[in-house]
């Protein structure tokens, strides 16, 4: 049937959001899939729930062959759900035969501080963006549409996004943005707290995904001088700006 005067979409609308930490792309996607009624995918924490497992099964995260393979091998075969419910973000993985809750466990520093050596893991990173894919065609075809974020998903996993933004923000802002999160306040000495997890984490990840610049046909927002509210409706914009087929 055509969604023709029913006002629904036969396919659901995919926005796909990039940026760098601190960049304020999950709480802005998160609230723009809310009040557009879509599906909410934050693909980070599909890379730290693997970083929780590969950390609580004791695998090695170096860069060797060997070890690069086996947690790439552990990654393929693991257990991970991810609802995609904008209200609900709750992550589980199977481990020693059950499943575990690793919602708020893989926000912990120790994870934040060891996840890009394993999201930087070529054979992981083939595996997630599998599931990723699915996870954004099933939304598509189901016609409930989603907000998918990450670092490479209007450039790898879904450029052909119906909506594809980077959201950058300068250095200083996204450092100010995380103290305020993690500490409560941004004083000089929470700041420099951060630089670890915010700037060399970044740095690595920049070495398999391309995510400080736009790619052709990406639409570049900068948050630095705006608020929440106001990157949201400027999301929201772009978003009531385009047709789905
Ligand atoms: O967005 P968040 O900070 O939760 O992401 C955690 C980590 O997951 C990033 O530092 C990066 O290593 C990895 N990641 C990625 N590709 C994505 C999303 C996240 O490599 N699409």
């Amino acid at each position: 049937m055509s969604d023709e005067g029913t006002g629904r979409r036969e396919r659901g609308l995919v926005v796909a959001v990039d940026g760098p930490s601190g960049s304020g792309k999950s709480s802005v996607s998160r609230e723009v899939a809310r009040r557009l009624g879509l599906r909410y995918l934050d693909t980070g924490a599909m890379y730290r729930a693997v970083c929780w497992s590969v950390l609580a099964c004791g695998l090695d995260t170096g860069a060797g062959e060997a070890a690069q393979d086996a947690v790439a091998a552990h990654t393929v075969a693991l257990g991970l759900e991810i609802s995609t419910d904008p209200d609900d973000a709750l992550v589980a993985v199977r481990h020693q035969d059950r499943w575990v809750e690793v919602t708020d466990e893989i926000r912990e520093h120790r994870i934040s501080a060891a996840v890009s050596a394993v999201a930087t893991n070529l054979g992981v990173r083939a595996e997630l963006r599998r599931r990723q894919r699915e996870l954004i065609d099933a939304a598509r075809a189901d016609g409930r549409g989603m907000v998918a974020e990450g670092r490479d998903i209007t450039t790898v996993v879904a450029p052909d996004a119906d909506v594809r933004l980077l959201l950058t923000a300068t250095e200083a802002t996204r450092l100010a943005r995380r103290a305020r999160e993690v500490h409560g306040e941004a004083s000089a000495e929470t700041v420099a707290a951060l630089r670890d997890v915010v700037v060399r984490r970044d740095a690595d990840d920049a070495t398999v995904s391309s995510f400080h610049t736009a790619a052709d046909g990406v639409l570049e927002l900068d948050s630095s001088g705006l608020t929440f509210e106001q990157t949201v409706q400027a999301v929201l914009s772009v978003c009531g700006n385009v047709s789905v087929g």
